[in-house]
């Protein structure tokens, strides 16, 4: 029997728990969370018909862990680029990009502006995704550190470069990277350069390289469902203070005045944000990240044209920028039926009422929500931090110096669960 410690209840925690019980059958499993709910960066909020994600908002048919619990938990997907919607690109002066409705048209056009360029990002993805199979079937036959997953893959070669650069290398011109790329990127990451070229990457994937998906009922019934599948005792309102080993190679884990012990122990958040102390154990391989954070304002309302210098109804339902928008990131629109629209504004920094009262005709605020540690601030590096710290001591959120995504942090839970497993055997 393996007492197992899960610290984390968002969607790497909870793939962590489900995946113990699938390949640690004799472990009993406790995972500890601060926050009253489960999910962390997975966070959907509903009113009335309307449904908003505030966090993770869409995963992809090459998230092969993610999909993976869709089918084996037969949950409902939607498909979330079904028509051409068409989007802006917003300078914080004026718009300098519109596309077309026309996707046909859309598609000539951008060919004669940035030339081959698009065909080549189509053959970088396709390369890409191939390579991704690859690291994924590598995993299956034996797992290993991340690092040496992706230098047997030659993936290591994006996250040790920014991404513009690898772009240009592999002949991608600087007009479709500034004014297409980037302003995607901001979307993203919120980040403006010198962005490590995998987080790029796997954006790039996910916005590129076909449909997108989200779950039916809302992205948060994925994190439920596992940790109800995993069959894990779950502590809700519970931090994790330290972790500390015993002379014996176990683990005391603190919440408040309360110790307990494990044989295991897997950390399944970043440790930047988490207050939670290490003891006994060589944490000199974990280099602090800076993280980005996010606001995020919903309103109901209609966007002011006249804020963005154009003509009323001239206006598409996405807003990219690009830097000269900083603090704001994006912004959208979402239709109903039967009410007024929903439009959400994300930026880095918090922004005033009096500010958004510009952006939003008469618009009333009906959500918002602040992440103080959304994603890593990506830059490039030499090498992955572990996922393994100590004999017994995983920490899935390693990943996160590379990409920050649903699919980064269950596969990373798959990964630390099978290292586990051999850890023990
Ligand atoms: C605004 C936003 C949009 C995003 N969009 C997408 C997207 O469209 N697609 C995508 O794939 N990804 C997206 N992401 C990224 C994705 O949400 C995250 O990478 C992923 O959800 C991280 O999961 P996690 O379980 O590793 O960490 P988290 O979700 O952060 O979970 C960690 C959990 O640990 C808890 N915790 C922290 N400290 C302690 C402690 N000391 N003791 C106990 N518990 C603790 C936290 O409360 C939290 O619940 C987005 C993220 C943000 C913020």
């Amino acid at each position: 029997m393996v007492n197992l410690a899960v610290i984390g209840a968002g969607i790497g925690g909870c793939s962590a728990a489900y995946f113990a019980r699938k390949y640690l059958p004799r472990s009993k499993v406790t995972v500890y969370e601060t926050e009253d709910r489960v999910g962390g960066r997975v966070f959907t909020k509903s009113e009335g018909e309307m449904r908003k994600e505030l966090g993770a908002v869409f995963f992809n048919p090459s998230n092969r862990t993610i999909c993976s619990f869709v089918e084996e938990m037969e949950l409902e997907v939607v498909k979330r680029n079904r028509e051409p919607t068409g989007f802006a690109v917003w300078n914080g002066t004026e718009i300098i990009f519109k596309s077309s409705q026309s996707m046909f048209y859309e598609m000539l056009r951008l060919i004669a502006r940035y030339k081959l360029g698009l065909l080549k990002l189509r053959l970088i993805i396709k390369e890409a995704k191939g390579k991704i199979r690859t690291l994924y079937s590598k995993e299956g036959e034996r797992p290993m550190e991340l690092w040496e997953l992706f230098e047997g893959t030659n993936l290591d070669m994006w996250y040790k470069k920014p991404f513009d650069q690898c772009l240009l290398e592999m002949g991608i011109g600087r007009k479709l990277i500034d004014e297409i790329i980037t302003p995607v990127m901001r979307i993203i990451y919120s980040q403006n350069a010198n962005l490590g070229g995998f987080a790029g990457l796997s954006s790039l994937i996910g916005v590129y390289g076909g449909s997108t998906y989200s779950l039916k009922d809302g992205n948060i019934t994925l994190p439920r469902k596992l940790l109800k599948d995993s069959g894990a005792k779950v502590e809700l309102e519970s931090k994790v203070e330290s972790i500390e080993k015993t002379p014996e190679g176990s683990f005391r884990v603190l919440v408040g005045e309360k110790a307990s012990v494990f044989d295991a122990v897997i950390i399944a958040t970043p440790l930047e944000g988490a207050g939670l102390q290490l003891d006994g154990v060589s944490t000199s391989q974990l280099r602090p990240r800076e993280y980005q954070s996010v606001f995020i304002n919903v309103m109901k309302g209609i966007i002011d044209p006249d804020f963005f210098n154009l003509k009323p109804n001239k206006l598409l339902p996405t807003i990219l920028t690009s830097p000269g928008a900083d603090p704001i990131t994006h912004i959208s629109v979402q239709k109903s039926k039967s009410n007024q629209p929903w439009v959400t504004v994300t930026s880095k920094e918090p922004l005033d009422t009096d500010f958004l009262g510009d952006i939003v005709k008469n618009g009333r605020s009906i959500l918002n929500h602040s992440w103080s540690t959304a994603y890593p601030i990506f830059r490039p590096i030499e090498r992955l931090p572990p996922i393994c710290i100590d004999k017994g001591l995983m920490y899935l959120n390693s990943i996160e110096s590379a990409a920050a995504s649903l699919e980064s942090s269950a596969f990373a839970a798959l990964n630390a669960t099978l290292m586990l497993r051999n850890d023990l055997s």
